[in-house]
């Protein structure tokens, strides 16, 4: 970023005191900007991470800042790591090498489960567990309430984030017997319901219908409208340029990130690709 020097501007003459009142200024304005940048808990602090399940790295120099309020899509190829990023984000796995860092802790302390809802992949529900959409929708509640029982604000915090979802009509229906898509939105509901700032999907839409699909993404536009963050680990690179703001496109490093009107599916992932077909050199 370019500063307006402080000596440069004592040494103008009297006569551009004008401008140099709107350079001071200016740089003020600059500075403040800055400030509150840097002052502003970043959501996700990734700084040269790297991790491997064995002595090969699955995720190597990555470093990555997400803001409060970003909606971003990570794609790659199938095995590119995504799934594993997702896990250092949350602190589930440690980095072998660099930071990785939640709400300003690092991830694999952070223990405030209810800022974070997790959308796994294919949501599953154990069929031995014949709980309603309510009740899963309640269990969001529980961090707030330790193990006291749910008031009457709790219990309408419940019913909001499951009308918010579009549910309150399945809310007595077993979590079993929802479609996938529907399965979803329960338990984003939760994820709402425990007033997570933060919404982490893991390929949220794989078998769920086309219908369920263009409703699923509405609701996640809502959600983002309200300020909440979203990752989201996604194949359908048309869903994600259509929806979200930034593309992370992985495949072990990052080849790119930016905004999604900047990323061409095409390119990208040809470069994601070439990487796979032609590794390059492990240097030790
Ligand atoms: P993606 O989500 O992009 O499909 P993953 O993060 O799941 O990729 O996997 C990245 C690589 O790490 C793959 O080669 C995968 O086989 C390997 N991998 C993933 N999980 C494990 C694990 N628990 N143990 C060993 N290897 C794993």
């Amino acid at each position: 970023m370019t500063r307006f020097n402080g000596e440069a501007l004592s040494r103008e003459t009297a006569a551009d005191g004008e401008e140099e009142e709107w350079k001071e200024e200016e740089w003020k304005k600059e500075e403040k900007k800055e400030d509150s940048r840097d002052a502003r808990e970043a959501i996700i602090e990734l700084d040269d991470v790297a991790f491997g399940y064995t002595a090969t790295p699955v995720v190597e120099n990555v470093s990555l800042r997400i803001d409060p309020g970003e909606y971003v899509a990570i794609v790659g190829p199938n095995g590119s790591g995504k799934s594993t990023l997702l896990k250092l984000v949350l602190g589930l796995l440690r980095p072998d090498r660099g930071t990785a860092r939640l709400f300003s802790q690092p991830a694999h302390q952070f223990d405030d489960g209810s800022r974070i809802g997790y959308v796994a992949q294919h949501a599953s529900a154990s069929k031995s567990m014949p709980i309603t959409v309510r009740e899963v929708v309640k269990m969001g509640r529980f961090p707030h309430v330790g193990f006291g029982r749910l008031g009457a604000s709790d219990r309408e915090i419940v019913e909001e984030a499951i009308g918010t979802v579009g549910m309150s009509s399945f809310a007595d229906r077993r979590i079993t017997a929802l479609s996938g898509g529907q399965r979803q939105r329960a338990f984003i509901a939760r994820a709402l319901a425990g007033e997570a700032d933060l919404l982490v999907l893991d390929e949220p839409t794989v078998g769920v219908d086309a219908d369920s699909v263009a409703a699923f993404y509405d609701l996640l536009e809502a959600l983002h409208g309200q300020g909440i963050t979203i990752i989201l680990i996604e194949h359908d690179l048309s869903a994600v340029t259509a929806h979200a703001e930034r593309a992370v496109c992985l495949n072990r490093e990052i080849y790119f990130d930016g905004p999604t009107d900047e990323f061409t599916p095409e390119n990208a992932l040809a470069r994601t690709m070439g990487a796979t077909a032609e590794p390059e050199r492990e240097t030790t």
